[in-house]
Protein backbone atom coordinates (compact mmCIF):
# COMPACT_ATOMS: atom_id res chain seq x y z
CA UNK A 1 0.00 0.00 0.00
CA UNK A 2 1.29 3.16 -1.07
CA UNK A 3 2.30 5.80 2.43
CA UNK A 4 -0.64 7.76 2.84
CA UNK A 5 1.43 10.94 3.82
CA UNK A 6 3.57 11.23 0.49
CA UNK A 7 3.95 14.45 -0.82
CA UNK A 8 1.08 14.96 -3.43
CA UNK A 9 1.93 15.33 -6.80
CA UNK A 10 2.31 19.06 -8.60
CA UNK A 11 -1.53 18.92 -10.61
CA UNK A 12 -4.19 18.68 -7.91
CA UNK A 13 -7.16 18.45 -10.05
CA UNK A 14 -9.86 16.51 -8.65
CA UNK A 15 -8.94 13.36 -10.45
CA UNK A 16 -5.23 13.76 -10.09
CA UNK A 17 -5.29 10.99 -6.97
CA UNK A 18 -7.10 8.32 -7.72
CA UNK A 19 -8.41 6.88 -4.40
CA UNK A 20 -9.19 3.61 -5.20
CA UNK A 21 -5.07 3.63 -6.23
CA UNK A 22 -4.81 5.26 -3.15
CA UNK A 23 -6.01 3.43 -0.34
CA UNK A 24 -6.42 -0.53 -1.87
CA UNK A 25 -4.28 -3.10 -0.33
CA UNK A 26 -2.20 -4.33 -2.92
CA UNK A 27 -3.01 -8.30 -2.96
CA UNK A 28 -0.83 -10.02 -0.74
CA UNK A 29 1.28 -6.55 0.73
CA UNK A 30 1.73 -6.48 4.41
CA UNK A 31 0.09 -3.96 6.27
CA UNK A 32 0.53 -2.26 9.90
CA UNK A 33 -2.06 0.11 10.62
CA UNK A 34 0.37 2.15 13.22
CA UNK A 35 1.90 3.16 10.47
CA UNK A 36 -1.26 4.46 8.54
CA UNK A 37 -2.19 8.41 9.43
CA UNK A 38 -5.95 8.25 10.21
CA UNK A 39 -6.46 11.72 10.41
CA UNK A 40 -5.04 12.28 6.73
CA UNK A 41 -7.02 14.67 4.61
CA UNK A 42 -5.30 14.75 1.64
CA UNK A 43 -5.10 18.41 0.44
CA UNK A 44 -8.27 19.57 2.09
CA UNK A 45 -8.32 22.32 4.96
CA UNK A 46 -11.61 21.02 5.97
CA UNK A 47 -15.55 19.84 5.92
CA UNK A 48 -16.19 23.17 3.31
CA UNK A 49 -13.18 22.33 1.09
CA UNK A 50 -14.64 18.96 -0.19
CA UNK A 51 -17.77 19.91 -0.32
CA UNK A 52 -17.76 20.51 -3.89
CA UNK A 53 -16.62 17.15 -4.67
CA UNK A 54 -18.51 15.32 -2.11
CA UNK A 55 -21.59 16.40 -3.58
CA UNK A 56 -20.60 16.05 -7.25
CA UNK A 57 -19.28 12.56 -5.69
CA UNK A 58 -23.23 11.67 -4.69
CA UNK A 59 -24.61 13.15 -8.00
CA UNK A 60 -22.72 10.46 -9.91
CA UNK A 61 -23.45 7.54 -7.06
CA UNK A 62 -27.20 8.63 -7.92
CA UNK A 63 -26.62 8.23 -11.96
CA UNK A 64 -24.72 4.88 -11.34
CA UNK A 65 -26.83 3.17 -9.41
CA UNK A 66 -29.54 4.15 -11.37
CA UNK A 67 -27.57 2.51 -14.57
CA UNK A 68 -26.89 -0.37 -12.31
CA UNK A 69 -30.64 -0.67 -11.43
CA UNK A 70 -31.43 -0.08 -15.50
CA UNK A 71 -29.18 -2.61 -16.75
CA UNK A 72 -30.21 -5.94 -13.94
CA UNK A 73 -27.21 -7.54 -15.10
CA UNK A 74 -24.67 -7.18 -11.88
CA UNK A 75 -24.64 -6.11 -8.14
CA UNK A 76 -22.68 -4.01 -5.48
CA UNK A 77 -21.56 -5.46 -2.07
CA UNK A 78 -20.15 -3.02 -0.22
CA UNK A 79 -18.68 -4.21 3.23
CA UNK A 80 -17.61 -1.75 6.22
CA UNK A 81 -15.56 -3.20 8.89
CA UNK A 82 -14.20 -0.74 11.76
CA UNK A 83 -13.54 -0.55 15.53
CA UNK A 84 -16.43 0.57 17.64
CA UNK A 85 -17.18 4.31 16.59
CA UNK A 86 -15.40 4.05 13.30
CA UNK A 87 -18.18 5.45 11.36
CA UNK A 88 -19.40 2.75 10.09
CA UNK A 89 -23.22 4.30 10.24
CA UNK A 90 -22.52 7.53 9.05
CA UNK A 91 -21.13 5.98 5.84
CA UNK A 92 -24.17 4.36 5.38
CA UNK A 93 -26.11 6.89 5.55
CA UNK A 94 -23.93 8.97 3.43
CA UNK A 95 -23.94 6.36 0.80
CA UNK A 96 -27.38 5.42 1.08
CA UNK A 97 -28.71 9.11 0.96
CA UNK A 98 -27.22 9.48 -2.56
CA UNK A 99 -28.86 6.53 -3.77
CA UNK A 100 -32.71 5.47 -4.79
CA UNK A 101 -34.31 3.42 -1.71
CA UNK A 102 -35.66 1.02 -4.38
CA UNK A 103 -32.48 -0.38 -5.49
CA UNK A 104 -30.62 -0.86 -1.99
CA UNK A 105 -30.35 -2.80 0.79
CA UNK A 106 -28.71 -2.55 3.93
CA UNK A 107 -28.01 -5.20 6.52
CA UNK A 108 -25.86 -4.72 9.95
CA UNK A 109 -24.63 -8.24 11.13
CA UNK A 110 -24.68 -8.57 15.27
CA UNK A 111 -23.64 -11.53 17.51
CA UNK A 112 -25.24 -14.48 15.71
CA UNK A 113 -28.97 -16.10 16.67
CA UNK A 114 -29.33 -20.11 17.77
CA UNK A 115 -30.91 -20.31 14.33
CA UNK A 116 -27.61 -18.60 12.73
CA UNK A 117 -25.26 -20.08 14.66
CA UNK A 118 -26.51 -23.80 13.86
CA UNK A 119 -25.40 -22.76 10.31
CA UNK A 120 -21.89 -22.51 8.87
CA UNK A 121 -21.24 -19.05 9.85
CA UNK A 122 -21.64 -17.56 5.70
CA UNK A 123 -25.14 -18.99 5.90
CA UNK A 124 -26.49 -15.76 6.97
CA UNK A 125 -24.45 -13.99 4.74
CA UNK A 126 -24.92 -15.56 1.48
CA UNK A 127 -28.99 -15.15 2.13
CA UNK A 128 -28.41 -11.15 2.14
CA UNK A 129 -26.26 -10.65 -1.05
CA UNK A 130 -27.63 -8.48 -3.44
CA UNK A 131 -29.59 -9.45 -6.31
CA UNK A 132 -29.33 -8.16 -10.20
CA UNK A 133 -29.68 -4.68 -10.24
CA UNK A 134 -29.26 -4.11 -6.40
CA UNK A 135 -26.66 -2.57 -4.07
CA UNK A 136 -26.05 -3.74 -0.91
CA UNK A 137 -24.37 -2.72 2.40
CA UNK A 138 -22.98 -4.69 5.09
CA UNK A 139 -22.84 -2.83 8.47
CA UNK A 140 -20.88 -5.73 9.72
CA UNK A 141 -19.64 -9.28 7.83
CA UNK A 142 -19.09 -12.56 7.56
CA UNK A 143 -15.16 -10.55 8.62
CA UNK A 144 -16.67 -10.46 12.38
CA UNK A 145 -15.77 -14.54 12.12
CA UNK A 146 -11.90 -13.87 11.94
CA UNK A 147 -12.12 -10.59 14.05
CA UNK A 148 -14.43 -10.96 17.21
CA UNK A 149 -14.39 -14.38 17.23
CA UNK A 150 -10.69 -14.92 17.25
CA UNK A 151 -9.88 -12.03 19.27
CA UNK A 152 -12.41 -14.01 21.94
CA UNK A 153 -11.90 -17.34 21.20
CA UNK A 154 -14.89 -17.92 20.05
CA UNK A 155 -13.47 -21.10 17.82
CA UNK A 156 -10.74 -22.65 18.02
CA UNK A 157 -7.89 -21.11 16.38
CA UNK A 158 -7.74 -24.45 13.90
CA UNK A 159 -11.18 -23.28 13.31
CA UNK A 160 -10.95 -19.59 12.18
CA UNK A 161 -8.11 -19.61 10.30
CA UNK A 162 -9.06 -21.83 8.00
CA UNK A 163 -11.89 -18.96 7.27
CA UNK A 164 -9.61 -16.11 4.96
CA UNK A 165 -9.20 -19.27 2.22
CA UNK A 166 -12.77 -19.88 2.40
CA UNK A 167 -13.57 -15.87 2.77
CA UNK A 168 -11.91 -15.42 -0.55
CA UNK A 169 -13.28 -18.25 -2.20
CA UNK A 170 -16.53 -17.25 -0.86
CA UNK A 171 -16.20 -13.77 -1.97
CA UNK A 172 -14.20 -15.26 -6.11
CA UNK A 173 -17.94 -16.79 -6.08
CA UNK A 174 -20.12 -14.08 -5.84
CA UNK A 175 -17.90 -11.97 -8.21
CA UNK A 176 -17.72 -14.82 -10.93
CA UNK A 177 -21.95 -14.76 -10.65
CA UNK A 178 -22.00 -11.06 -11.36
CA UNK A 179 -21.60 -9.56 -8.04
CA UNK A 180 -18.68 -6.95 -6.97
CA UNK A 181 -17.23 -6.88 -3.90
CA UNK A 182 -15.71 -3.69 -2.12
CA UNK A 183 -14.88 -3.53 0.88
CA UNK A 184 -13.68 -1.09 3.35
CA UNK A 185 -11.96 -0.72 6.87
CA UNK A 186 -12.79 2.63 8.27
CA UNK A 187 -9.41 3.17 9.84
CA UNK A 188 -9.96 5.60 13.50
CA UNK A 189 -7.12 5.91 16.00
CA UNK A 190 -7.44 4.87 19.69
CA UNK A 191 -7.54 8.22 20.14
CA UNK A 192 -10.14 9.30 18.48
CA UNK A 193 -12.41 6.42 19.21
CA UNK A 194 -12.45 7.93 22.69
CA UNK A 195 -13.37 11.74 21.38
CA UNK A 196 -16.10 10.05 19.74
CA UNK A 197 -16.88 7.65 23.04
CA UNK A 198 -16.81 11.15 24.49
CA UNK A 199 -19.50 12.66 21.98
CA UNK A 200 -21.55 10.03 22.72
CA UNK A 201 -21.71 10.80 26.31
CA UNK A 202 -22.13 14.20 26.38
CA UNK A 203 -25.04 13.81 23.81
CA UNK A 204 -28.19 12.69 24.95
CA UNK A 205 -29.22 11.99 21.18
CA UNK A 206 -26.81 9.30 21.13
CA UNK A 207 -27.03 7.89 24.76
CA UNK A 208 -28.73 4.77 22.86
CA UNK A 209 -25.18 4.22 20.95
CA UNK A 210 -22.92 3.51 24.18
CA UNK A 211 -22.90 -0.14 25.23
CA UNK A 212 -20.54 -1.87 27.68
CA UNK A 213 -18.88 -3.64 24.93
CA UNK A 214 -17.38 -0.14 23.84
CA UNK A 215 -15.29 0.04 26.95
CA UNK A 216 -14.12 -3.81 27.45
CA UNK A 217 -13.58 -4.06 23.61
CA UNK A 218 -11.25 -1.35 23.72
CA UNK A 219 -9.42 -2.88 25.86
CA UNK A 220 -8.51 -5.40 23.14
CA UNK A 221 -7.03 -2.68 21.09
CA UNK A 222 -4.48 -4.06 20.00
CA UNK A 223 -5.39 -7.71 19.59
CA UNK A 224 -8.17 -6.36 17.16
CA UNK A 225 -5.84 -4.20 14.96
CA UNK A 226 -3.70 -7.39 14.43
CA UNK A 227 -6.79 -9.89 13.43
CA UNK A 228 -7.84 -6.37 10.64
CA UNK A 229 -4.13 -6.50 9.92
CA UNK A 230 -4.61 -10.36 8.96
CA UNK A 231 -7.82 -9.40 7.57
CA UNK A 232 -6.35 -7.10 5.30
CA UNK A 233 -3.21 -8.93 4.66
CA UNK A 234 -5.36 -12.34 3.15
CA UNK A 235 -7.79 -11.40 2.11
CA UNK A 236 -7.40 -8.21 -0.52
CA UNK A 237 -8.12 -9.23 -3.70
CA UNK A 238 -8.24 -8.57 -7.33
CA UNK A 239 -11.81 -9.41 -6.97
CA UNK A 240 -12.79 -8.05 -4.16
CA UNK A 241 -10.10 -5.55 -2.75
CA UNK A 242 -9.63 -3.98 0.92
CA UNK A 243 -9.65 -0.12 0.82
CA UNK A 244 -8.05 1.41 4.26
CA UNK A 245 -9.98 5.06 4.78
CA UNK A 246 -8.55 7.34 6.69
CA UNK A 247 -11.62 7.81 8.94
CA UNK A 248 -10.42 10.27 11.53
CA UNK A 249 -12.36 12.89 9.70
CA UNK A 250 -15.66 11.79 8.97
CA UNK A 251 -15.92 14.09 5.95
CA UNK A 252 -13.10 12.68 4.74
CA UNK A 253 -13.86 9.23 5.05
CA UNK A 254 -17.11 9.80 3.35
CA UNK A 255 -15.43 11.48 0.22
CA UNK A 256 -13.29 8.25 -0.02
CA UNK A 257 -15.48 6.04 0.22
CA UNK A 258 -17.69 7.93 -2.34
CA UNK A 259 -14.88 8.59 -4.51
CA UNK A 260 -13.68 5.05 -4.58
CA UNK A 261 -17.49 3.98 -5.52
CA UNK A 262 -17.83 5.66 -8.07
CA UNK A 263 -14.40 4.59 -9.37
CA UNK A 264 -15.56 1.32 -8.70
CA UNK A 265 -18.48 1.58 -10.94
CA UNK A 266 -17.18 3.48 -13.48
CA UNK A 267 -14.81 0.80 -14.23
CA UNK A 268 -17.87 -1.70 -14.85
CA UNK A 269 -18.74 0.06 -18.40
CA UNK A 270 -22.52 -0.14 -17.88
CA UNK A 271 -24.73 0.51 -20.69
CA UNK A 272 -28.19 2.21 -20.53
CA UNK A 273 -30.16 -0.94 -21.55
CA UNK A 274 -31.75 -0.88 -25.26
CA UNK A 275 -35.31 -0.51 -24.84
CA UNK A 276 -37.23 -3.39 -24.90
CA UNK A 277 -40.43 -2.41 -27.00
CA UNK A 278 -40.63 -0.47 -30.76
CA UNK A 279 -40.05 3.28 -29.59
CA UNK A 280 -41.20 4.39 -32.68
CA UNK A 281 -44.74 2.28 -32.87
CA UNK A 282 -44.60 3.60 -29.25
CA UNK A 283 -44.53 7.01 -30.78
CA UNK A 284 -47.23 6.61 -32.96
CA UNK A 285 -49.50 4.78 -29.84
CA UNK A 286 -49.09 8.14 -28.03
CA UNK A 287 -49.89 10.63 -31.39
CA UNK A 288 -53.21 8.28 -31.45
CA UNK A 289 -54.14 8.55 -27.88
CA UNK A 290 -52.95 12.43 -27.79
CA UNK A 291 -55.48 13.12 -30.76
CA UNK A 292 -58.46 11.07 -29.42
CA UNK A 293 -57.94 13.04 -26.19
CA UNK A 294 -58.29 16.58 -28.44
CA UNK A 295 -60.53 15.59 -30.26
CA UNK A 296 -62.80 14.56 -26.99
CA UNK A 297 -62.20 17.61 -25.35
CA UNK A 298 -63.15 20.02 -28.95
CA UNK A 299 -66.60 17.90 -29.15
CA UNK A 300 -67.18 18.18 -25.23
CA UNK A 301 -68.85 22.02 -25.99
CA UNK A 302 -66.77 25.04 -27.78
CA UNK A 303 -67.81 27.52 -25.01
CA UNK A 304 -66.88 25.25 -22.33
CA UNK A 305 -63.92 26.65 -20.02
CA UNK A 306 -60.60 24.93 -20.21
CA UNK A 307 -60.73 24.12 -16.49
CA UNK A 308 -64.62 23.18 -17.00
CA UNK A 309 -63.26 20.64 -20.23
CA UNK A 310 -60.35 19.55 -18.31
CA UNK A 311 -62.74 18.48 -15.42
CA UNK A 312 -65.11 16.88 -17.88
CA UNK A 313 -62.57 14.90 -19.22
CA UNK A 314 -61.13 13.34 -16.35
CA UNK A 315 -64.92 12.39 -15.26
CA UNK A 316 -65.58 11.00 -18.76
CA UNK A 317 -62.12 8.49 -17.91
CA UNK A 318 -63.63 7.88 -14.59
CA UNK A 319 -66.92 7.14 -16.04
CA UNK A 320 -65.54 5.09 -18.66
CA UNK A 321 -62.91 2.95 -16.57
CA UNK A 322 -66.28 2.29 -14.31
CA UNK A 323 -68.19 0.52 -17.56
CA UNK A 324 -65.37 -1.14 -18.73
CA UNK A 325 -65.02 -2.89 -15.37
CA UNK A 326 -68.59 -3.73 -15.10
CA UNK A 327 -68.22 -4.69 -18.26
CA UNK A 328 -65.12 -7.19 -17.58
P1 LIG B 1 -23.03 -2.98 16.90
O1 LIG B 1 -22.58 -3.07 15.48
O2 LIG B 1 -22.32 -1.90 17.67
O3 LIG B 1 -24.49 -2.94 17.05
O4 LIG B 1 -22.53 -4.31 17.63
C1 LIG B 1 -22.77 -5.55 17.09
C2 LIG B 1 -21.99 -6.56 17.88
O5 LIG B 1 -22.16 -7.85 17.31
C3 LIG B 1 -20.51 -6.30 17.90
O6 LIG B 1 -20.01 -6.37 19.22
C4 LIG B 1 -19.94 -7.43 17.07
O7 LIG B 1 -18.64 -7.82 17.44
C5 LIG B 1 -20.95 -8.51 17.30
N1 LIG B 1 -20.89 -9.52 16.23
C6 LIG B 1 -21.15 -9.33 14.92
N2 LIG B 1 -20.94 -10.47 14.24
C7 LIG B 1 -20.53 -11.40 15.14
C8 LIG B 1 -20.16 -12.76 15.05
N3 LIG B 1 -20.15 -13.40 13.88
N4 LIG B 1 -19.84 -13.40 16.19
C9 LIG B 1 -19.84 -12.77 17.36
N5 LIG B 1 -20.18 -11.47 17.53
C10 LIG B 1 -20.53 -10.79 16.42
MG1 LIG C 1 -21.44 -0.54 18.85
Amino acid sequence: MPGQSDPLPASTSANAMKYSKRFRVEPGSKVKLADIDAGFKDRHEDRESAQSELEQNSRRLAELQYLMYAEDQRSLLIVLQAMDAGGKDGVVNHVISAMNPQGCAVHAFKAPSAEELAHDYLWRIHRVTPAKGQVTIFNRSHYEDVLVVRVHDLVPKKVWSKRYDEINDFEQFLTENGTHVVKFFLHIDAEEQLARFKQRLDDPGRHWKISESDYSERAYWDQYQAAFEDVLEKCSTEHAPWYVIPANHKWFRNLAVSQILVETLDSLGMKMPPARVDIAAMRAKYHAAEALEEGGAAADGADASSAEREAESQHGKKAKKHKDKKKS
